[in-house]
């Protein structure tokens, strides 16, 4: 067992973060407070971040892509997500969707949409949720029929990021709700090609993190569109959630190392009573606290994706990461925020923006509530969800 990176990593590792350091971390509360990011000032930071791997991090040289590990694709991530959790997500949602996209059977789909993705020239999203359809995903009510050459698309999906600036939506749609889960395919949707209506959702943090709500009315998609196949559809779907559990945990672990690291600085800068507060015994114990749960959440969430390199399935060790550490990531914010006193509550310092960024993870990709289901689930053999 080894808990350290390789040569490489820590290089990557120590690039990156003084990267963040100069150029992100200066502009974050700045577009955080415009709003949403649109496809162009996306598209440029991806290209600035391309250098270091962020663009189709997943995919294979031989696809045209960086080839990294699923442990380096957790390094980038915990760096980029402490520094700004908006741009980490927008960047994440385009380089999993591209991984989707290389691992799709259907091989003419996959050339000709891949290229863009990879350049960094095309962003994509995956759309599961619907307004009626939250944990329960298999329950899909979008409804996908073949008429003639296309499938004709109808529904709404809720919450979709990336939604607002995507060239390509891999939409997950039931082919025939009998059948229940094994009807559910996938379908990539290519905005200038297939029209559909998307709405900005606004929200408490990650504001910046375009979300959307799209609707689709007898949306015509060519049949040649079709991603995976029923069945493999709904499977393929799980298996983008597993890896998203893992990527919210590290996004988590990225936000509690950046709040820790806000309330070591002000511990040490303000004082009361004639000392530094980082000198009172309350305050240390706060801060020991909140570096043990962000080195638990750590472990936990490299954990799982040491499993996902090896091919291994990790399908529990997702979910104990990302309820853990997406709770752990907005109580660690709050103590540093507490530990700021009144300028906690400030746009001053960075602890407002990372407690409101760090409090919206425990729902994404499926809840606290449904993860300790399924972590019930894997040690009891005993299914809540039937
Ligand atoms: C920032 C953000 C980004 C997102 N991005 C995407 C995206 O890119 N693509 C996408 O498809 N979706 C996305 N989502 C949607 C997200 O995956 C869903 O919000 C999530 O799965 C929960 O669904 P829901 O909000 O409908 O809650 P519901 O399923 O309605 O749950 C409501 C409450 O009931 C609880 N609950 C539900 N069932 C049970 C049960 N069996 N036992 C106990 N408690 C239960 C839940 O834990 C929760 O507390 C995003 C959400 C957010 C906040």
């Amino acid at each position: 067992m080894d808990f350290d990176f390789n040569d490489e990593q820590r290089m990557l590792q120590e690039t990156v973060r003084r990267y963040m350091r100069d150029r992100i971390v200066p502009i974050a509360d700045e577009y955080d407070a415009r709003g949403p990011l649109n496809r162009e000032d996306t598209l440029g930071f991806m290209r600035d971040l391309k250098p270091f791997g962020y663009v189709a991090t997943l995919v294979g040289e031989d696809q045209g892509g960086p080839g990294l590990s699923h442990v380096d694709w957790a390094l980038l991530h915990e760096e980029l997500r402490g520094a700004y959790a908006s741009l980490g997500g927008a960047v994440g949602i385009a380089a999993s969707t591209a991984h989707a996209v290389s691992q799709s059977e259907n091989t003419a789909l996959r050339d000709r949409i891949l290229p863009g993705l990879v350049s960094g020239e095309k962003l994509a999203c995956t759309a599961i949720t619907e307004p009626n359809v939250g944990s329960n995903a298999a329950g899909i009510e979008t409804r996908a029929e073949l008429d003639g050459d296309h499938y004709v698309i109808n529904g709404a999906k809720m919450w979709i990021s990336n939604g607002t600036i995507s060239d390509y939506v891999s939409v997950v749609a039931s082919l025939d709700r009998a059948k229940g889960p094994r009807g559910i395919c996938q379908i990539l949707v290519e905005r200038e090609v297939s029209p559909f209506e998307a709405r900005e959702i606004p929200k408490m943090g990650v504001k910046s993190f375009p979300t959307a709500e799209l609707v689709f009315e007898d949306c015509r998609v060519p049949k040649e569109n079709l991603l995976r196949a029923p069945g493999a559809g709904f499977k393929n779907a799980l298996r983008f959630l597993t890896f998203a559990r893992c990527n919210a945990a590290i996004a988590s672990v990225g936000m509690a190392q950046a709040a820790v690291n806000a309330a070591v600085r002000y511990a040490r800068e303000r004082t009361q009573f004639g000392r530094p507060i980082g000198q009172f015994q309350l305050i240390q114990a706060k801060i020991a606290d909140m570096q043990a749960e962000t080195d638990a959440a750590r472990l936990l969430a490299y954990r799982a994706f040491f499993l996902l390199d090896r091919g291994r399935s990790a399908q529990k060790e997702a979910s104990i990461a990302k309820f853990y550490a997406t709770e752990a990531g907005w109580r660690v914010a709050s103590q540093a925020l507490q530990i700021h006193g009144a300028y906690g509550l400030s746009r001053e310092y960075p602890v407002e923006r990372l407690f409101r960024d760090a409090r919206c993870y425990t729902i994404p990709d499926g809840t606290t509530e449904i993860q300790k289901l399924i972590v019930g689930r894997e040690v009891l053999g005993l299914n809540a969800f039937v």
